[in-house]
């Protein structure tokens, strides 16, 4: 279980720095850390919640968070982490559906979370730095002069660890449970592919409420007891400096993250503590890839997956990055990877397996998979159907056994009766020096049906919709049917805060535009 897991590692190396938080200043060792768990867990049994029970935050990268995950794990409650960017509307959705007993917050969401606290007056609302407020209870209040006894609840591999929301590209989010065990089991996988050691100093920078910081990065360097240093959020000079401060080893950022870092003035010698970058949760254009490894000159990881999968199922090792640049690698130990012809009245078959070079539905299974969608039969049983997730990418195997992620299913255009993947238009668009941000959707076409509409985000003024034109179509970057119909030039890209694109904003803004 997490509660062992973090046990064990207080045990082994309870004297070593386990957590750094810069907002506050307080550097803990995992002794330390273990009585501020200890301390939250007695504090929620004392305000009723129980095992089984939910509690949520809605945090930032903040020690709170981190400590209250572990009480949870502890005294086997559901951790329910809430995307802190979603809106009050989308949040007491997720509540609603939840049904936490406490939910914590901070200033910065205090916003979002002031009339859902109203709205749903059965919960408890805790504020991690604000006291006195008239619909919330002080956290440091709730937890002081509380006892640090261990906490004897018995908690199994197969009792639920946690609900995580997912982005909800399309219609309602869904809650992702997931047990203990399949967090023992990632935190597992990822150790041995990061090859994270107790010397390690990983920093938390990409948001810890995603997986793809907190099962991916964060556990791993937990269970194997590293140091760990959270950044309250992203902010690319920052971070740059604290990786020199904080002698950081190893870091996850999500590919519009390093894309950012791309931009500020640095030198490799800011990097050289930094051993590995992982990247992933989003696709990253090749070029991007290679320009990241010649510049800050440090060895690059992709991990590709999803929540539902806890979330890691493949990856792209060092050694492979510039050879493969733009593929998503091969599956991870104990995971299995298929591609799969896709099926018009429903879920594709597992064993309609697609040959290299074709493309078809990205099907997977592992030990991390979900036990269930939250309260959703039906959605669990088609999306498990066959004992395999069904992940709604498609995507193929190259003839060595490369994973390449080329769409999501809902994403492709058809224009002309020719499938065009938005991914391999983007990553054209990307080899342009002057194109610092690129997404490309389909818009309705009379004769095409659709047509492919590029959104740029460029660097200076120089670049324009005909030079852009000519650069996909020269030296074969693209065949001429996927190129770009129409171009719009936009000062960012909405992304959510894992840093997706949400292209169903993109598709909003395009009705209105080419009306
Ligand atoms: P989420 O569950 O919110 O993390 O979203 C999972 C989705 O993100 C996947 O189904 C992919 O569409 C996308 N994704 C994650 N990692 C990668 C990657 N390395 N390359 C391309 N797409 C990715
Ligand atoms: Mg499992």
């Amino acid at each position: 279980t997490l509660k062992s897991m973090f046990e064990q590692t207080v045990l082994k190396y309870g004297s070593k720095e386990g957590l750094v938080d810069l907002r506050l200043g307080t550097r803990w060792t995992y002794h330390d850390w273990d009585l501020e768990v200890n301390r939250v867990a007695h504090a929620l049994i004392a305000s009723g919640v129980e095992k089984g029970d939910k509690v949520s935050t809605v945090l930032f990268n903040t020690a709170e968070f981190a400590t209250t995950l572990f009480a949870c794990a502890k005294i086997g409650a559901i951790f329910n982490p809430v995307n802190f960017r979603l809106t009050e509307k989308e949040i007491e959705f997720i509540l609603t559906d939840a049904e936490p007993k406490v939910v914590l917050f901070e200033q910065a969401t205090a916003k979002q979370i002031e009339p859902v606290a109203k709205a749903l007056p059965t919960i408890e609302f805790w504020s991690i730095d604000t006291p006195d407020l008239s619909y919330a209870s002080y956290y440091y209040d709730q937890i002081d002069g509380v006892t640090t006894e261990a906490i004897l609840t018995t908690v199994e591999e197969d009792d639920p660890y946690a609900i995580m929301y997912t982005s909800g590209t399309t219609g309602l989010p869904k809650g992702v449970l997931h047990t203990h065990r399949d967090m023992v089991d990632q935190a597992l996988v990822m150790t041995a592919c990061l090859r994270i050691t107790a010397q390690d100093r990983g920093l938390t920078v990409a948001p810890i409420f995603h997986c793809a910081e907190l099962h991916c990065a964060f556990f791993p360097r937990v269970m194997i007891g590293a140091s760990n240093v959270l950044m309250h959020h992203f902010d690319a000079p920052a971070m740059i400096e604290t990786v020199k401060q904080e002698q950081i080893t190893t870091v996850f950022a999500a590919p519009t993250m390093w894309n950012m870092i791309l931009q500020e003035e640095f030198t490799k010698e800011d990097f050289s503590t930094l051993r590995q970058g992982l990247y992933g949760g989003a696709p990253m254009a090749p070029s991007l890839t290679t320009k990241l490894h010649s510049s800050i000159g440090v060895q690059l990881l992709q991990a590709y997956g999803m929540t539902e999968m806890g979330p890691a199922i493949t990856a792209l090792m060092e050694d492979e990055q510039l050879s493969k640049a733009g593929s998503a690698g091969r599956a991870l130990l104990n995971h299995e990877v298929r591609v799969v012809r896709t099926n018009e009245d429903g879920p594709a078959e597992p064993d309609d397996i697609c040959k290299p070079g074709e493309l078809g539905e990205i099907i997977v299974r592992g030990p991390s998979m979900m036990k269930e969608y939250y309260k959703r039969p039906e959605a669990t049983e088609e999306a498990l159907y066959g004992g395999w997730y069904h992940s709604g990418d498609i995507g193929s195997f190259d003839e060595d056994g490369y994973l390449w992620v080329s769409d999501r299913v809902k994403d492709m255009i058809i224009s002309g009766g020719e499938n065009i993947y938005s991914r391999e238009v983007e990553d054209a668009l990307f080899d342009h020096p002057d194109v610092l941000d690129a997404a490309v959707i389909g818009e309705p076409d009379e004769v095409w049906g659709e047509r492919v509409v590029a959104f740029i985000v460029k660097k200076g003024d120089e670049l324009n919709e005909q030079a852009l034109d000519e650069f996909c179509t020269s030296g074969n970057r693209l065949a001429r049917y996927k190129r770009p119909r129409r171009y719009e030039f936009v000062q960012e890209l909405p992304r959510n805060a894992s840093g997706k694109l949400q292209k169903f904003k993109l598709r909003d803004r395009a009705k209105t535009t080419s009306e």
